[in-house]
């Protein structure tokens, strides 16, 4: 993606403009989890000590000497128990371990849903990484496919489906209409993958002798791609200071767990903040509200900001002219739409 463009109402305006840094790869690439979890497994795999149980679920909490040592799980050999110095529950937003351990998270932003969908693109489409209006609709350009994310009320699936294909098509083609020529390949309510969407907090990660981290212990909205750093980050920081712990004899103390929340929530907590000020906004609250623009106020300061203010991008350290930009984003838009191929649908990353 070379650049975040953002469409409100109409009126498009880039906030980070990838190709004017001066590094190798101007662009943020798009890698799926897998690919990423793949990636790391391959890197663990090095270490003697580590050993990876895939298709195995952990199902309750070994509890012992008023702390936690370990888990247990289920696999494809049948029941097993692992034993250890500490738990770490990176088990994501519904995690079975925080709850075996009664953790409780307090939400942070209403929920709502995302509906997620593929559509094919073509050389020559361009369509803003985000566009807001009567509704809010994210475009990731996957290379071959769009894949597209539109947010609704939660729970709002069921009033939009008995509204009808057409009526969901002509809501897209509003918000995108470089997508309308193909949008006929949406032609069934399967194509479409519903994700809730719910950003809490856990006011305290952890127990003796466990630890929760990332989505587990603060789930993040999609709102800004911004999660999985966040995951990442506890983890490191997790190994960071809890490594010489674990070296020493004896079990991670509890102000050894406090320490790692301590690193870590405060950038979770404004992450956050963040995500639900862009949310509020983002969308209308009830469906059937299509009078009104809905645009998070951040966009609106943007919009507010002349042109080369609202094109400088956080990291950018040059500044070319802004019609020579404009120009060329202008003979983007006017490419002509290519026929749609009839992709089937993927789940989201
Ligand atoms: C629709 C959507 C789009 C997003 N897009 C982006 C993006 O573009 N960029 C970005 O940075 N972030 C994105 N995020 C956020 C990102 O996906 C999360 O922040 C990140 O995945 C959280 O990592 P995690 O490891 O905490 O949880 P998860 O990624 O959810 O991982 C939890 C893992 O635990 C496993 N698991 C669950 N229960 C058990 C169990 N009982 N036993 C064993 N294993 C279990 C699951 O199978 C899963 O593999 C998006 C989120 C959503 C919802």
């Amino acid at each position: 993606m070379p650049d975040v463009t953002v469409d409100i109402g109409g009126r498009a305006v880039t906030f980070a403009d990838f190709t004017r840094l001066h590094v190798r790869c101007p662009y943020i690439a798009f890698m799926p989890q897998w690919d990423v979890l793949d990636f790391l497994a391959g890197k663990a795999a090095a270490y003697p000590s580590f050993r990876l149980l895939r298709s195995t679920e952990a199902t309750d909490l070994i509890r012992e000497a008023g702390r936690v040592a370990g888990v247990r799980a289920t696999g494809p050999d049948g029941p097993l128990e692992v034993r250890a110095d500490l738990v770490i529950a990176a088990d994501g937003r519904r995690s079975t371990l925080r709850a075996r351990a009664s953790l409780e998270p307090g939400a942070a932003s209403p929920p709502m849903d995302v509906l997620w969908f593929h559509l094919p693109r073509r050389d020559g489409d361009r369509v803003p990484f985000f566009q807001g209006g009567k509704g809010a609709l994210v475009a990731i350009d996957r290379g071959e496919f769009w894949q597209l994310a539109y947010t609704i009320p939660a729970g709002a699936f069921e009033e939009l489906k008995e509204a009808g294909l057409p009526a969901f098509r002509e809501r897209i083609a509003a918000l995108a209409p470089a997508l309308r020529d193909r949008l006929e390949l949406i032609d069934g309510w399967e194509r479409l993958h519903r994700l809730a969407v719910r950003v809490d907090r856990l006011p305290r990660w952890h127990l003796p002798g466990l630890l929760c981290i990332g989505h587990a212990a603060h789930a993040m909205s999609p709102a800004g791609g911004v999660g999985i750093n966040l995951a990442v980050q506890d983890a490191v920081a997790a190994a960071n200071l809890l490594g010489p712990a674990l070296l020493r004899p004896g079990v991670p103390s509890e102000a050894d767990l406090a320490s790692v929340q301590a690193r870590r929530a405060w950038p979770a907590k404004v992450t956050q903040a963040f995500q639900v000020g862009i949310l509020r906004d983002l969308y209308p609250k009830e469906l059937s509200d299509d009078t009104a623009e809905h645009a998070p106020p951040i966009f609106t300061a943007f919009k507010a900001l002349p042109p080369p203010a609202a094109c400088t991008p956080a990291c950018a350290r040059s500044s070319p002219a802004p019609r020579a930009r404009a120009g060329r984003r202008a003979a983007d838009r006017s490419s002509p739409a290519t026929p749609p191929d009839g992709r089937p649908a993927r789940p989201p990353p």
